[in-house]
């Protein structure tokens, strides 16, 4: 099971600051929690500033062919935004990373790991639900499990002809990190300061 809580309004103003935006929210996994009511009025105030293009809200957005489909009315909303703002579980962030894959996708919120089953989870999309989103700073793709050693700031070096050095058989995640971070013009990230990990936070909202 997992729950979902929006990141701060700071962050979440720094990723859309000055840009056009289309919005989307995922209201499946209702069985947990999403914070609609927190979303839908931080949604009322960036519509009312002007700068939203569009809001698709739908239910299990972690299903690929599904979501494809759905998004297809939206196209003209979504290539007319600078920034794509999701509002749901880590999952849903990179199943749309993935098919958007031109756009800027960002996460909204934070996922947080409690014990129990949950909805559909594609696993080639894993999150590992660690409480402290890293997706927009990774170009949408999840360094906890894209990376054998879950590294949070950069490559361990050991990488050969793009294959992890922990296993063979898999991409080394960094290196699909920077090539998707150059694919959305965004390689300036990769200079940020090292992002210490608190991982207190999945304590505090296990209690
Ligand atoms: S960084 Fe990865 S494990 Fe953590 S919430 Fe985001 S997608 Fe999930
Ligand atoms: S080679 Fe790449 S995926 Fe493998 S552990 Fe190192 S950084 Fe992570």
């Amino acid at each position: 099971m997992l729950i979902t809580q929006l990141k701060s309004k700071e962050t979440i103003a720094s990723l859309v600051d000055g840009k056009k935006v289309f919005i989307i929210n995922c209201h499946g996994c209702k069985e947990v929690h999403f914070p609609e009511k927190e979303a839908d009025e931080l949604q009322k105030e960036m519509m009312a500033a002007g700068n939203v293009t569009g809001i698709m809200t739908r239910d299990y957005i972690c299903n690929p062919e599904n979501t494809k489909l759905r998004l297809q009315k939206y196209m003209d909303k979504i290539e007319a935004a600078d920034v794509v703002l999701v509002f749901s579980c880590g999952v849903g962030v990179q199943t749309l990373a993935e098919i958007l894959e031109d756009k800027i996708v960002c996460a909204a919120c934070d996922t947080y790991h409690l014990p129990g089953g949950q909805g559909v989870t594609p696993l080639e999309y894993d999150c590992q639900q660690c409480g402290e989103c890293y997706l927009n700073l990774t170009g949408g793709i999840c360094p906890l499990t894209a990376c054998s050693k879950s590294l949070v700031n950069g490559q361990c070096g050991g990488s050969k002809n793009g294959k992890c050095e922990v296993d063979s058989n898999m991409e080394c995640g960094w290196e699909r990190i920077y090539r998707r971070l150059a694919q959305i013009g965004r390689l300036d990230i990769m200079k940020c300061p090292v992002q210490v990990r608190n991982y207190a936070t999945d304590d505090e909202v296990s209690k």
